[in-house]
């Protein structure tokens, strides 16, 4: 099997599940108890809480942990509901864990406005600029897209959004621990990860709130510092803890391998002729190890099974859109035509790939994409 599916989850770096085993075994202990086993787990989930804040470049008192990157947007996007409706700004392109929790709050009476992004996903500082309302509370656009893997300029739309009387918050799901990403620079209030984009184990994410401010989502015990109560997820945060200080201190490796790998199959696909890019070509604009196409006729569900039969995992899309029987939002949103987002291709890379495996996968891609073309002559 070759996995380039890594934007949809990664498996557990090397280490990670040693790291959590204690955890779940020996070391059970609720981290609240008094006894020496105890003060042993709630010394481990506060190293946690500042591995993590050493990593965004922020106090890990600053750090809420979450059952993941979609609880965390939730956190982020409904920490205001008990007050007045108020305006909120987002983009079209972001994760539908965003996009359905913007439909609940305009279900409570919010409005929401979704900015428009150019044809490689970006959004414009003065688009936000000129969304901005006098009770604008919150703009929430994300660091990186999980379906064409376009880097946003937070620093930017921060600066804006606070200008504007507004604080900011971003989905950084699929950049954290694979570009540097350090909260102060950014300048962001609220920042959302995922454990298993980089090496961690699923169903497991934290939030970030500047100086910890935010309202309590969990009602309970206190844990998280009276803002997201219930029992920790010990072994859960050990293992987040022990995959962000691995991808942090292989990140400069990493990134240049991938790159490199990103690069060669775009120019190798780009090759077959009738395909673009979707997102920005090489650079820095692109997430590190993620290649994103349309392919013309070639249809994305066909090829994605086409290329599973042969043992290679890649995705039409984003994994939660993918299998919904509707074209990526995301490449409408850029300006592709329906058509065109029905021929979609994502290639996610993690730094386990081999350079064997990345020829054998561009061999692959190539055959089907071919006999898939021939097939449709055929046909025609
Ligand atoms: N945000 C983005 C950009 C994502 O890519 C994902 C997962 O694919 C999520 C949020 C949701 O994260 P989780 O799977 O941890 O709930």
């Amino acid at each position: 099997m070759i996995y380039a599916d890594a934007a949809a989850t990664t498996r557990l770096a090397q280490g990670v599940l040693e790291a959590m085993l204690p955890y779940m075994e020996n070391s059970f202990f609720n981290p609240e108890g008094v006894y020496q086993g105890a003060v042993y787990v709630r010394r481990a989930v506060n190293n946690a809480h500042s591995i993590l804040g050493e990593a965004l470049g922020c106090q890990g008192r600053e750090i809420f942990f979450t059952s993941g990157g979609t609880e965390a947007d939730n956190w982020a996007l409904k920490q205001f509901i008990t007050e007045k409706p108020a305006h909120i700004i987002t983009s079209q392109i972001e994760h539908k864990a965003i996009l359905n929790t913007c439909k609940t709050l305009q279900q409570m009476g919010w409005e929401v406005t979704y900015l428009p992004v150019d044809r490689l996903g970006l959004v414009n500082p003065e688009d936000l600029c000129s969304a901005m309302q006098s009770n604008t509370r919150l703009v929430s656009i994300m660091l990186a897209n999980n379906e064409v893997g376009t880097i946003e300029p937070i620093q930017k739309l921060a600066a804006v959004a606070h200008a504007g009387g507004a604080l900011f918050h971003t989905d950084a799901v699929q950049a954290v621990g694979h570009i540097p990403v350090d909260v102060s620079v950014l300048g962001v209030d609220f920042l959302s990860l995922s454990a298993h984009k980089f090496g961690g184990p699923k169903g497991m994410g934290a939030l970030y709130a500047k100086d910890g401010n935010i309202s309590a989502y969990v009602d309970g015990g206190g844990q998280e510092m009276g803002r997201r109560s219930g029992t920790e997820n010990v072994a859960g945060i050990i293992g987040m803890a022990t995959a962000i200080k691995l991808a942090m201190s292989q990140m400069a490796d990493t990134t240049s391998k991938i790159c490199a790998f990103r690069d060669h199959i775009m120019d190798c696909v780009l090759h077959l002729g009738g395909v673009s890019v979707t997102g920005p070509e090489h650079g820095p604009l692109r997430l590190p190890g993620l290649a994103s196409f349309t392919i013309e006729s070639v249809d994305s569900e066909t090829l994605v099974m086409d290329l599973s039969a042969k043992g290679i995992c890649v995705s039409a899309g984003s994994a939660c859109s993918s299998g919904t029987g509707k074209p990526s939002y995301v490449l409408k949103a850029l300006g592709y035509s329906e058509q065109e987002a029905w021929s979609s291709l994502r290639v996610s890379l993690d730094a386990s790939l081999t350079s064997e495996e990345v020829s054998e996968l561009i061999q692959a891609i190539t055959s089907s994409v071919k006999a898939i073309r021939n097939q449709r002559q055929g046909r025609a």
